[in-house]
Parts: C-alpha cells; structure tokens; sequence
C-alpha cells in the first residue's frame, strides 16, 4: 500500500480519496436554504488560495492518494481564475468534476471539453421559472435551462441537484423523475440539511421514504426500479423501467452514509473540513503560506473524523440549532 494512503485512512478505516474544494464563498445566486439572507460577510482577498496556492495544495492532496477532486463554491464559475485552475488541476492524475447552479456553463464548455471533464452537477430546484426565481433570488431560468441542453447535447453525463423541501418543491419530485424517462439525465433528490444562516427546520424536508413513496404513487411498485450504486455513492440509485436517465436520494439527515464517506473538504480560504457537519477546522493555508509542510495537519484532520455527521449520530443531535449556528453557511463550506 503506498505511504500516502495511510496518511488519508481514518480511525474507522475510511480512506479519503476524494477532495472536494470550495473556490470562492460568494455566489450568483443567493438560494434560500445555503446562503443566509444577509449574506456571507466580504472578507480581503488575501483570505483565499491565489490560483497557485489551489493547485499546489491540491497537488500534495494527490500526492498523498487523492484521486478524484470536484469543485465546489459559492459557484466555482464566477471566480476570474476558474479556467486557469480547471486546466492547471485536469493536469493532475484525478478524475475532475465541478459543481454548479450552471449559469456560467456556457462560457465554460469548451474548456471543460479541451480538460475532459465529463462529469457536471448542476443544480435546479424547480422546473418552473418562478419558482426558481423565488428560491434562488435571481431570474436566471432561461440560461440555466438552454445550459443543459447544451451540456446533453455535447454529451456530458449531467447530474441535476434538487434540494426538496416541503411546500416549496415536494410536489415536483415526479416531474423531475418523469424527465429522467426520455432524457439522459441524472437527478439527485438531496434531503435539506442543517447550516448555519439556513433556519433549518426537519418538518420543511422531506425524506427518502416520502420521496420513493410519491414515486411508487405516480409510477406503480414496478414502474421504477433500484440500480447499482457506484462504491462510496452518496446516493441511492433508481431508474425509471426503459428510463433513460436515473433517478437518486441522498439521505443524510433520515438515513446518513458516512460508513462508507471518503470526502474531504478544503473551504476557499484554505480550511480543512473533515466532514459537512464538522465545527472544528484545520488551516492549511498559513501553515502553507508560511512554508511548513501540510502532511502532518491533513493526517490529523483524517484522523480526527468522527464516525457520522461529525458526531451527531441522531436526529436529536442533528436538530440542536446551537450546533449548526457554529457551522458556516453551506454557501462558504463548499456542499
Ligand atoms: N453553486 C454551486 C451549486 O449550486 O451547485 C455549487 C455549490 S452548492 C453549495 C453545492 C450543492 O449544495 C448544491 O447542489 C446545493 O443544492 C446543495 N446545498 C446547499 N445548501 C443545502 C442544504 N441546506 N441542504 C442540502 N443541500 C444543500
Ligand atoms: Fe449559490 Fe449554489 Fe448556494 Fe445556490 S446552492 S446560493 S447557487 S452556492
Ligand atoms: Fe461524510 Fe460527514 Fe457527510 Fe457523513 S455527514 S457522509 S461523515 S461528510
């Protein structure tokens, strides 16, 4: 086994190959459930990684045994270097994805192409414009849509977010599924999860129980069925009989799945997190800046993981506000 998959092994044998990392806290939009209504406090630029500082961490992560990264934001797009760092990072040996509301993808496509990233999330909470306008704050419907299009139709494999929440977009759950059956689309139903700034309260999610319950409703028991998920998916996968797309749940508030998590985060100004959840934080970044090595700070980070959701095993615990009003705002965690 190479020294550098010991290094990202927990204490419960989780080996953590996947690095998620978080370009920039701000955002084009400003949906309601990740960014809180006053916003993310502007802090200097000298808070975040420069483009090099990206990638050179990045590298020691790779390294040590990264093998996939994804980037996350706030939106990853917005940030002027996002190119520079996509081309810099596809360099690397990593599967690459990014992780985005999809306004920008246009600008993007062929870069994305040219670096063969093939994987891109986009997220879409409603399939209705108005709707979309009143979760997210902006009028950006029309661009978001003709985005995916263009995505499908230069091949991407195409994941859809959908964060449901109920009395917002629980009655579109089918309509999503029903879009996956003449169209190569994967959408992922996300159960609504505590941040900070987020007010979050369980009565307004809706669980992978209730979402599979709607779809045996419209569709019958037999009209959809389970499929293979892929080792450390998220998500459990459906698909439509004869659908061409799929259909997928992340339950991490009904039903977590950290036994098998293998993610780890590095938040835009330089921070470990372990785990979504976790409170705690590990500054690679001055440690970086000021020339030591970051090794021993990401073994610890690793080694310091809790077992689920950064120790809050129960929907007690999840549901304790005072805990998440410690965390950061999903918008400057990187989801
Ligand atoms: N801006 C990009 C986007 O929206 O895809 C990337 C960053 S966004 C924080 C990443 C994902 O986190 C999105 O799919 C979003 O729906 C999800 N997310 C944000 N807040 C959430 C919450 N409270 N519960 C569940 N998912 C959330
Ligand atoms: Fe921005 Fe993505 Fe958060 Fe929406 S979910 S506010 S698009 S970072
Ligand atoms: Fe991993 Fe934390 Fe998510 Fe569980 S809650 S899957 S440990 S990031």
């Amino acid at each position: 086994m190479p020294q550098g998959t010991h290094i990202l092994k927990d204490r419960f044998g989780r080996v953590h190959d996947y690095l998620r990392i978080s370009l920039t806290e701000r955002c084009n939009l400003r949906c309601f459930y990740c960014m809180p209504l006053e916003g993310v406090p502007l802090r200097p630029k000298e808070h975040f990684m420069r483009t090099e500082e990206v990638v050179s961490i990045a590298s020691t992560f790779v390294d040590l045994g990264v093998k996939k990264i994804r980037l996350t934001g706030g939106e990853p797009l917005i940030r002027k270097d996002a190119e520079n760092i996509i081309r810099q990072l596809s360099a690397l040996p990593v599967k690459l994805g990014i992780t985005t509301n999809g306004i920008l993808v246009d600008r993007y496509i062929d870069c994305f192409e040219a670096c063969e990233i093939r994987s891109i999330n986009v997220s879409l909470d409603s399939l209705m414009r108005d709707r979309v306008a009143a979760i997210t704050r902006r009028d950006y419907f029309d661009r978001i849509m003709s985005n995916i299009q263009m995505l499908l139709d230069r091949d991407f494999h195409v994941k859809i977010n959908v964060v449901v929440m109920r009395g917002t977009n629980d009655d579109e759950v089918t309509d999503f599924i029903e879009w996956t059956r003449q169209t190569p689309i994967h959408v992922r139903f996300i159960e609504f999860m505590p941040f900070g700034g987020n007010r979050w309260e369980w009565k307004n999610g809706v669980s992978l129980d209730e979402i599979l319950s709607r779809a045996t409703e419209r569709f019958g028991p037999f009209g959809f069925e389970r499929i293979t998920d892929s080792p450390n998916d998220t998500a459990k996968n459906y698909r439509l009989k004869g659908g061409r797309g799929t259909f997928a749940i992340i339950s991490s508030v009904t039903n977590p799945f950290c036994d098998t998590c293998n993610r780890i985060r590095l938040t835009a100004d330089g921070k470990i997190k372990n785990c979504l959840f976790s409170n705690s934080e590990t500054d690679l970044l001055t440690a970086f800046r000021s020339g030591k090595d970051i090794k021993p700070l990401i073994a610890d980070a690793v080694l310091n993981k809790k077992a689920v959701r950064s120790g809050m095993n129960t929907m007690e615990q999840l549901s304790d506000s005072d805990v998440h009003s410690d965390n950061r705002s999903m918008v400057s965690i990187g989801g």
